[in-house]
């Protein structure tokens, strides 16, 4: 059941609107220690889907400069737990610096967030409601909690950013593709090159979600399907908005996809905009590629690629993993290349090694460059497995967590990618205690 969070500095009314959506049922009250009330849990039931809604309001500590404490670790909570955030203002007194804080930490965890303007107590005050887009998020709503208005419409908004569970309309067998990068370096003229292919068998059913337009084909018998997030501001409509949307709807397309490709602009180079949702697609734990576009007018000799390659590693050192392709939408020109790319990672990313070849790989990286000793003690890896794939996920079983330091755990990602590829694909790693 998804879990909707509400978040906000004391008095914007947080508890009555939590009691308001979870009607007459029972609150549960969970304890904490060291704050003056408790985190409430709720049931709350809109169009026929039932969620959790936990108010942190519970944690709330006495004195004006708790302020900022408290919303802090409400927010912090609701990072934690939710899958949606619903972060209430009061319209009377605007934005203030807590407001303007909580606004930042939410921003920075990715997660839906939805704006409840409380205190609209009645249709003059809903120009109030306005200001509120300026913290960043694109779904603002004015509700009254004390007069119960506007609350329907705050919940259509919450459950619209529940996590997809018709995901499985896809099938294993297909591959997901996303693009992702800011406004003009090609996306939209690369869907169409790619989907203009002779090979490219397009269905016809070409599904809208809220932030995508997702086209599924087939082409030398496997099938995909393309996340398309730059279609939706060609069609025009309500979402010609600002960057920030188109941000948050990149990083939702991430969210479904297998495979992100990050178009970059071949003629005009790498912005720190570029790095963003690169990043993300990383944290998402998602295969990425980058698509240098444009490559028709970009003036190169023998060593342009090569130069332009390290560019993209020294910008983005984290995704040393993922592969360049250079192509030109507009002239097709490498276009062939990209697809078989795609495929390859694709499979990277759902592989599987065995435990036995595994720790082969680890016992030989071991013995070459054994772990340095840390306060006199020295890390001891009893033995590593692969838990999961997209991406594939590694725990090792040590002696002890702490003595396993980052330029270690670096040095066995490398040994470990050295004898399996994993390209295109960020590896997880985790190491946990077993003697
Ligand atoms: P989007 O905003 O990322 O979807 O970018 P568009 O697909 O709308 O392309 C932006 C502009 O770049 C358009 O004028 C395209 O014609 C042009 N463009 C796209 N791909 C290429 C390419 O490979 N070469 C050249 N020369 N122009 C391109």
């Amino acid at each position: 059941r998804p879990i909707v969070a509400i978040v906000g500095r004391p008095n914007v009314g947080k508890s009555t609107v939590f009691n308001r959506i979870i009607g007459d049922k029972l609150a549960i009250v969970e304890d904490k220690p060291g704050v003056t009330r408790d985190r409430l849990y709720g049931r709350g039931e809109w169009l026929d889907t039932e969620f959790s809604v936990i108010d942190t309001g519970g944690i709330e500590i006495e004195g004006e400069d708790q302020i900022m404490k408290s919303v802090r670790m409400q927010a912090e909570l609701a990072i934690e737990e939710a899958d949606v955030i619903v972060f209430m203002v009061d319209a009377k007194a605007g934005i203030t610096p807590a407001d303007s804080e909580v606004a930042e930490m939410l921003f920075r965890a990715k997660k839906p967030v939805i704006i409840a303007v409380n205190k609209v107590d009645n249709l003059k005050r809903m120009d109030d409601i306005y200001e509120f887009y300026s913290l960043g998020f694109g779904d603002v709503v004015g509700i009254s909690g004390s007069h119960g208005t506007g609350i329907g419409d705050l919940l259509d908004e919450v459950i619209k950013h529940f996590p997809d569970t018709s995901e499985e309309e896809y099938g294993e067998d297909v591959i997901k593709v996303a693009l992702i990068g800011r406004p003009n370096v090609g996306k939209s003229s690369l869907v169409n090159a790619i989907l203009g292919e002779e090979r490219v068998i397009v269905s016809n059913v070409a599904g809208t979600t809220r932030d995508a337009i997702d086209t599924p084909f087939e082409k030398d018998g496997q099938k995909y399907v393309i996340i398309d997030t730059a279609g939706m501001r060609k069609r025009g409509k309500v979402y010609e908005s600002t960057e920030k949307y188109s941000v948050m709807r990149a990083m939702k397309a991430i969210e479904r996809a297998d495979v992100v490709l990050v178009v970059i602009d071949g003629e005009e180079g790498i912005i720190e905009q570029d790095k963003h949702v690169a990043g993300y697609a990383h944290e998402a734990g998602k295969a990425a590629i980058f698509v240098v576009n444009k490559w028709d007018i970009v003036e190169k000799d023998d060593k342009t690629m090569h130069q332009f390659t390290q560019k993209i590693r020294d910008h983005f050192l984290f995704m040393t993993y993922a592969p360049v392709v250079y192509l030109s939408a507009k002239t097709k020109q490498r276009l062939h290349k990209l697809f078989p790319v795609v495929t390859n990672v694709a499979e990277q990313h759902a592989a599987r090694v065995a435990t036995h070849v595994l720790n082969d790989v680890v016992s030989d990286a071991v013995a070459i460059n054994p772990p340095p000793t840390d306060k006199g003690k020295r890390l001891r890896i009893n033995y590593a497995t692969q838990v999961a794939v997209k991406p594939p996920t590694i725990i090792f079983f040590v002696n002890d967590p702490e003595l396993m330091h980052f330029s270690y755990q670096r040095y066995l990602e490398n040994k470990i990618r050295g004898a399996f590829g994993f390209e295109g694909t960020p590896l997880r790693m985790f190491t946990r205690r077993k003697s």
